[in-house]
């Protein structure tokens, strides 16, 4: 072995050993994502092939050599591609992905001792590769509608290390069955140029997307409500300000629901806190059921919840509330097998050209559902600037 070929292993072999520390710690630390463990375990294996690589000396024969280099080369394209099946969900390929390693493998064996064909038997790793990368790169496009920048990163990344792998396993081909000697020089050239940068490139790639993925967990966290899953009051004004905005926009109106459980103390009280919570949950949960799309709801606190819902008018936002209400009263909740029954109150208020935020509309739901309150609970009542006085004297909502 000469000695830039000596320093470029030793350096893949610091940098395989390093990946495979960094998600070890990813995966203790960072919530046992299982695909950290396959990327930890598969740069080990990486490690332990450059290793081998070093001290290829030792090995009895070229062909023994040969055949325990690339099985350890395929235990890095088997975990890496594993890793990026159990991140993104992936059901389908995982329990095809050793199979095929083992026919890989089993290709590699053919062409070492069995049939003995240069070309081939160093072609078959490197396309491996190229195969698994495109994959891989394809899951982590395909696994949501709109990908973060971490994750375009990656998967380009990931084409491009591809691509350069596809090239080696053709300049291998080229080789024939003997191994062309001025072939052979170009592929060990063109691999120690392209290898080490595709691999540590890739490498950083996926760890900054680990890390994008972290990012987005925390955020997802900070605006969640733990107990009932729905957006909680940093989640609801966030997105109460982009819908108000998009109203704005579009010209088009916006409705707030804003719904309270009637006399909710009183089931902590004589059920205790844990039955509260359970309360809660069922009531978000009947709330959520009918819920469309693009509607908003969050529980803005205790046993208070809110539900915007876009380009719908006073009336329609009426009606919302009242099947909301006649839903809640009608599905009581199972304790022990007995039903517990729960009502709640809702107050509904629609935007009017003066409002100049969201607040502005649930600061009249809000008031409307105080109005149901005092009238006896159980109701759907709305702001009464937004009423108008009928003929026989009964308010209605004005028709915006
Ligand atoms: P009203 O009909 O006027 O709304 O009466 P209420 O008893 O529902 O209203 P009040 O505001 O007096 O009580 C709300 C209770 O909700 C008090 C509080 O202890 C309870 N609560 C708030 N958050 C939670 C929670 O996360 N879990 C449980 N179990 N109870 C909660
Ligand atoms: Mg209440
Ligand atoms: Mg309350």
């Amino acid at each position: 072995m000469n000695s830039q070929v000596f320093y470029i292993i030793v350096a893949m072999m610091f940098a395989s050993a390093t990946l495979s520390i960094i998600f070890f710690i990813a995966w203790k630390t960072m919530g046992e994502k299982p695909h950290a463990l396959s990327w930890s375990l598969g740069f080990l294996g990486a490690t332990c092939q450059w290793f081998l690589n070093l001290i290829s000396g030792v090995f009895p024969s070229h062909e023994a050599y040969w055949l325990t280099v690339n099985a350890f080369a395929l235990i890095l394209i088997t975990l890496g591609i594993r890793g990026h099946c159990q991140r993104t969900d992936c059901q389908r390929l995982p329990e095809n992905l050793w199979p095929f390693a083992a026919l890989v493998y089993a290709a590699i064996v053919w062409t070492t001792v069995v049939d003995p064909h240069t070309g081939f038997r160093m072609a078959l790793v490197p396309a491996a590769a190229a195969g698994t990368l495109f994959l891989s790169a394809l899951m982590i496009i395909r696994h949501r509608e709109a990908s973060r920048p971490a994750e375009w990163a990656a998967a380009s990344a990931m084409v491009v290390f591809g691509l350069t792998q596809g090239i080696a396993a053709g300049m291998a081909v080229l080789q024939g069955p003997v191994g062309d000697e001025a072939y052979l020089s170009l592929y060990v050239h063109y691999n120690f140029l392209t290898l080490p940068a595709g691999y540590m490139a890739m490498g950083m790639f996926v760890i900054f997307m680990l890390a994008s993925d972290i990012s987005e967990q925390m955020k997802e966290i900070a605006v969640r409500d733990e107990l009932t899953g729905l957006l909680n009051r940093r989640g609801f004004n966030d997105q109460a300000a982009a819908a108000f905005a998009q109203a704005r926009r579009s010209d088009l109106p916006v409705s707030v629901v804003m719904a309270d459980i009637d006399r909710f103390k009183f089931i902590n009280d004589e059920y205790g806190h844990a039955t509260g919570d359970t309360a809660l949950e069922h009531f978000a949960n009947v709330l959520n059921s009918g819920r469309r799309a693009n509607d908003i709801l969050a529980r803005v606190g205790g046993e208070e919840f809110a539900l915007i819902v876009p380009g719908t008018e006073l009336r329609a936002a009426m009606q919302i509330a009242n099947e909301l209400r006649a839903k809640i009263d009608s599905q009581p909740m199972l304790l022990d097998g007995e039903n517990l029954p729960m009502t709640a109150s809702f107050g509904v208020a629609t935007i009017s050209a003066k409002d100049s935020c969201m607040s502005d509309i649930i600061v009249r739901a809000d008031r409307a559902l105080y109005r149901s309150k005092r009238a006896g609970r159980n109701q759907v009542d709305l702001e009464s600037s937004q009423m108008l006085r009928a003929t026989d004297g009964s308010l209605k909502p004005v028709t915006i």
